[in-house]
């Protein structure tokens, strides 16, 4: 077959993947329905689905030459994807670190997906790419960082975290000649990410240097400034110290100003993982624990989980951009084929400043949900779920349970120990208590263990968390522990 006849039978087939005709109609309409079937029945649907290990482990999502109606796929979803395990959309999720997923994120995933505008190069998408930086912008100003700053929207807090650490790594110049005398400062609450990111760096030879926790659990200043004088004074490299503004684990917000002093003191670059916390900075009543944020040089913040969008999206923002820059540049001379935006400096490219060069235009995912409800309704739901973890610690405390203290944000500890019980029968208790909420299924509840000691978690965040799911865990709880 000549070329020409072979390009007329191919171009009819491949003219499949544009949808011209009625199918996108009937897909948009499938895909609709299934939006509204799914939210619609949120409130009744359970939290934590039980589901059987092996069926799951056994089943295989099949690619088929032919296709498959929409309606087919869409039933696969929701038996196979939607029903087992956690439903992190759920009000009732009020373990590790929810979020709930705002519906007009799916708008701007939608339409970003359909446009699918650059984000990686101000040259070939300047308005997607000014929207991003715009964004970043924003949480700059919002935690007092100077006009120079910059940011970037990754994929989450961890890819958020590796682009900070590797440009603290670049800046503070180290390398294979100092990496064994360099040293890292944080405390046994840090995100694993923090140590993943340490490790991907390639800093996994730096020391790393666990601070002591004070009893609420923030990091002891004193001791640090007392352990970084005893490093420099013994010839090695301090270079590096990672705070929480709002810990994963506990909640608690360290010490982020008193932090900022021994940073400066030593020269440190010091970082803030506000990937859970952050956004509480929006909250009046709660900005005084984040006074020093400013004084940081790097801070990630997770609009995935504080303004509860859906999974996606992580912010990064660097006081020294040049120093971003110079860690996750691209060499044009190693890409020629983008010679054509190598002269153009108008403005920071995203694949200037993380590792990422083409990727999802993940703007207007956080545009959208900002824009069509206003800052107002954030603050607002921001704060409810402050008091509704006060309330929730009130309660608890009345019927009997240890705390590990008033809550400093919406994640806090608890667990029942009574008097005469060893630490081994009150671990198993407080397990057993999970067991009971996890068969019931209206909330999921998460645990930790600190120290060997068993503590239940709350976390409050999702969006569509309420006083509701507060009252269904605190009568659990309660019953849990009457049936002894
Ligand atoms: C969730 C979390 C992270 C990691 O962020 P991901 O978005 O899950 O990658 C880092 N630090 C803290 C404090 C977190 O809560």
């Amino acid at each position: 077959m000549d070329i020409q006849s072979k390009l007329e039978i191919l171009e009819k087939q491949a003219r499949q993947l544009e949808v011209l005709d009625e199918r996108r109609g009937q897909w948009l309409t499938a895909v609709n329905n299934y939006g509204h079937r799914l939210l619609d029945g949120m409130p009744t649907r359970k939290a934590y689905q039980e589901y059987d290990l092996e069926t799951m482990s056994n089943y295989t999502f099949e690619i088929q030459d032919e296709p498959t109606a929409v309606e087919t796929v869409i039933g696969e979803v929701e038996e196979w994807i939607d029903k087992p395990g956690l439903n992190p959309a759920s009000g009732g999720h009020i373990g590790y670190i929810p979020g709930g997923g705002v519906f007009p994120t799916a708008l701007g995933d939608f339409m970003a997906a359909i446009n699918n505008n650059y984000a990686g190069i101000f040259y070939g998408g300047p308005g997607a790419v000014r929207l991003e930086n715009s964004l970043s912008r924003w949480v700059c100003d919002l935690i007092g960082y100077p006009k120079t700053a910059m940011g970037n929207l990754a994929s989450g807090g961890s890819i958020a975290t590796l682009i900070a650490v590797v440009s603290a790594r670049d800046y503070k110049n180290i390398n294979s000649t100092n990496v064994r005398q360099s040293v890292i400062y944080l405390t046994e609450q840090a995100h694993h990410c923090v140590q993943k990111a340490i490790r991907i760096g390639g800093l996994g030879e730096a020391q790393l240097r666990y601070i002591p926790l004070m009893d609420d659990y923030r990091m002891d200043v004193d001791a640090l400034r007392r352990i970084v004088a005893e490093d420099k004074a013994n010839g090695l490299n301090p270079f590096l110290v990672l705070a929480a503004a709002g810990a994963t684990d506990t909640g608690i917000v360290d010490p982020l100003d008193e932090i900022a002093d021994v940073a400066e003191e030593f020269d440190l670059w010091y970082h803030i993982d506000g990937a859970y916390g952050g956004f509480f900075i929006l909250v009046d009543e709660m900005k005084p624990l984040f006074k020093g944020l400013e004084r940081s040089d790097s801070f990630v913040t997770d609009p995935h989980k504080g303004l509860f969008l859906s999974y996606g999206l992580g912010m990064v923002v660097i006081k020294n951009t040049e120093a971003m820059y110079k860690s996750h540049q691209y060499k044009p001379s190693e890409a020629n084929y983008m010679q054509d935006a190598a002269n153009l400096v108008e403005e920071y490219s995203p694949a200037d400043l993380s590792p990422e060069l083409t990727k999802h235009f993940r703007g207007l995912r956080m545009y959208m949900p900002l824009k069509l409800y206003g800052l107002n309704t954030f603050k607002a739901a921001l704060e409810e779920k402050v008091y509704l973890t006060r309330y929730f610690y009130e309660k608890v405390t009345e019927l009997g349970f240890e705390t590990g203290g008033y809550p400093m944000l919406s994640v806090m500890m608890y667990r029942y120990a009574p008097k005469d019980y060893s630490l081994k029968e009150a671990n198993d208790l407080n397990k057993n208590l999970i067991e009971i909420i996890k068969t019931d299924g209206r909330v999921f509840v998460s645990s930790t263990n600190i120290d060997g000691v068993f503590w239940l978690r709350l976390a409050v965040l999702s969006f569509r968390t309420h006083k509701y799911h507060m009252d269904v865990t605190l009568e659990l709880l309660e019953k849990g522990i009457t049936d002894l």
